[in-house]
């Protein structure tokens, strides 16, 4: 199915531009939305690079990631525009994706599906802002896009069989295996994953260990491929609060509740990699790791 279908990107960060990336490099005609101009090529400049190391690793031909890049095309008037399925991965904030979905509603054709890549909000309430709640569906795609396999498929409470059969089989066509799970906060892997980090960081806060000690008794001792704290920070520390906080306010159990450290550190605007600093120090946005790079002394 995949090659002549019509893919609108809307948020072009780490996990938009992977979506686009994928989708574009499966042969999809794709069409990429950010707030403005400057976040677009940002996320741009990321495929270019992603693209590059592709072809540097023999991965990918020239031709094939020159091809992959010439059908991704910014968009960001927000005009009327012919798409079979628009995928919102905006920042995790129910505000601004109920917004992008009431304007997605207006801008798209009326068969077009609305799939959200949230980590945790309610495709039902998404699918409610819409005049089309069973074209609306969880399309999850886990970080980094291009190199994980998983793709969770999350029906809301109206979502058809012909919508979940359509993401389904994108998901194949984009090289990844889609599971289906309920509408429940933080689905299945959010829900496991973000109380495991959010403990970790309540480690750290109660002085039980350092950062990299944790992460390395998580490395080690359970074979996990990353630490809690390079996870999260991976994941983003404003997105990993954000999930919590639907946990939490979802299941109404004080189980999800967030670590103060991890809302001090958002507050600080200590964010992650991506933002240069967060339970590490990282060359600067979206770089590495730098030796000696924890950045939490203050807490061990
Ligand atoms: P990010 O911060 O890297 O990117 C979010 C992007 O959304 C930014 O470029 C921002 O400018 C843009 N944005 C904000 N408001 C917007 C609006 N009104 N219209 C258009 N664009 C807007 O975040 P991310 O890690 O890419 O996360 C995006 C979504 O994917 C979130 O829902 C998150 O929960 C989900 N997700 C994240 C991960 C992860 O590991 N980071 C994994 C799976 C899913």
């Amino acid at each position: 199915m995949a090659a002549n279908v019509r893919v609108l990107v809307v948020g072009a960060g780490q996990m938009g531009a992977g979506i686009a990336q994928v989708a574009a490099q499966a042969g999809n005609e794709v069409l990429l939305n950010d707030r403005g101009a400057e976040f677009v090529d940002r996320g741009l400049r990321g495929i270019i690079k992603n693209l590059d190391r592709a072809v540097d690793k023999g991965k990918l031909t020239r031709d094939d990631a020159d091809a992959a890049l010439r059908r991704i095309t910014p968009y960001l008037e927000w005009n009327p525009v012919e798409v079979d399925i628009a995928i919102e991965a905006a920042s995790e904030n129910l505000d601004v994706k109920l917004d992008i979905f009431k304007r997605l509603d207006a801008v798209t054709p009326p068969s077009a599906i609305l799939a959200s890549n949230t980590s945790s909000i309610s495709i039902t309430k998404l699918a409610a802002a819409t005049g089309r709640p069973e074209l609306v569906i969880g399309m999850h795609y886990m970080n980094p896009v291009p190199v994980m396999k998983l793709v969770e498929v999350i029906r809301g409470i109206a979502t058809s069989e012909a919508t979940y059969e359509f993401v389904r089989n994108l998901a194949v066509a984009h090289g990844k295996t889609p599971v289906e799970v309920r509408n429940f906060p933080g689905f299945v892997s959010n829900r496991i994953l973000c109380p495991m980090l959010n403990e970790a960081i309540f480690a750290l806060y109660e002085g039980v260990g350092s950062v990299e000690s944790i992460d390395t008794v998580m490395k080690l001792g359970m074979n996990h491929p990353m630490g809690p704290f390079e996870l999260a920070d991976y994941i983003g520390l404003d997105t990993l609060l954000s999930i919590l906080n639907v946990l939490y306010d979802g299941f109404k159990d004080s189980k999800y509740r967030p670590c103060p450290l991890l809302q001090e550190y958002v507050d600080a605007g200590w964010l992650g990699r991506k933002s240069g600093r967060g339970f590490y120090r990282y060359s600067g946005p979206g770089g590495s790791i730098e030796r000696n790079g924890a950045a939490a002394g203050a807490f061990h």
